[in-house]
């Protein structure tokens, strides 16, 4: 369970990015978060992954009060939570394998382990026969599944897409989308930052829309409701 009570984040120049938030989303849900450029969607985001702390109010997560967190505490409140971005942001010089057994090998789990866990994310995500490639040899829906097999590969229990499909053609969206839905199919929470008002208005989810730091929209199977 995600709780907000009263968020209120301005940051330090003066810009108040988010003005009231109260939301709270359930374990398992799939949302999407949607608005204009600027309405405070990565913000709203940060804050999960406690990039960002509340000027005032409170985050929950599981019950847990984030800013409550001490700086020890914040390595593992993020662990149960992952993060992929619309430039995929893997790691150039290593091969797919090495981009996502890194994660684990962070946190020091036994090398039988990781071999395992790594070729079963693979698995999921389609590409257990481009283990050995590196990044730049792979199409951008490849990358992009490397960085969502790489955002799972510690079993989160939140998965959250920064505008994931902002830099693939609709093809790819598609598939990418399904894998999402796959990862939500099994449990996880996922929220979904997006533009593309084909996916959402197609795949019909919950709806959060954000505009000036406040929710102004907040539907069970809504639409994007903005052009594209
Ligand atoms: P969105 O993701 O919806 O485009 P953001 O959360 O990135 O919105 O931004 C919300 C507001 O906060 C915008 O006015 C943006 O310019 C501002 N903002 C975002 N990040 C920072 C930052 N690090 N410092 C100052 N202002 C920021
Ligand atoms: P399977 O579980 O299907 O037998 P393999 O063990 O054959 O999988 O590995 C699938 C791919 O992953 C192969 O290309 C393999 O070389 C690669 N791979 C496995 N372990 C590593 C590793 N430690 N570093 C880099 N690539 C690896």
């Amino acid at each position: 369970m995600i709780e907000m009570q009263d968020v209120y984040m301005t940051y330090p120049n003066g810009v108040v990015a988010l003005n009231g938030l109260n939301v709270k989303i359930k374990t398992g849900e799939f949302v999407y978060i949607v608005g204009p450029s600027g309405a405070g969607k990565s913000t709203f985001t940060k804050m999960l992954f406690r990039e960002v702390v509340p000027t005032t109010g409170k985050v929950l997560i599981q019950g847990v009060d984030t800013s409550k967190l001490k700086w020890k505490e914040v390595p593992y409140h993020r662990r149960n939570i992952g993060v992929v971005y619309q430039d995929f942001r893997l790691l150039p010089k290593l091969t797919v394998y090495e981009n996502i057994a890194f994660a684990l090998e962070v946190i020091e789990e036994s090398p039988k382990n990781i071999r395992k866990r790594v070729m079963e994310v693979l698995d999921l995500v389609g590409l257990k026969n481009k283990a050995r490639f590196i990044p730049d040899e792979l199409s951008g829906g490849e990358q992009q599944r490397v960085a969502i097999a790489r955002a799972i590969v510690n079993r989160p229990g939140i998965l959250i897409a920064d505008e994931p499909t902002g830099n693939l053609d609709p093809e790819t969206s598609w598939e990418i989308m399904q894998i999402l839905e796959e990862i939500n199919a099994s449990g996880t929470t996922v929220l979904m930052a997006t533009h593309s008002k084909e996916i959402v208005n197609a795949v019909k989810k919950r709806v959060i829309a954000i505009e000036d730091g406040i929710i102004v929209r907040d539907e069970h199977r809504g639409e994007y409701g903005y052009e594209a």
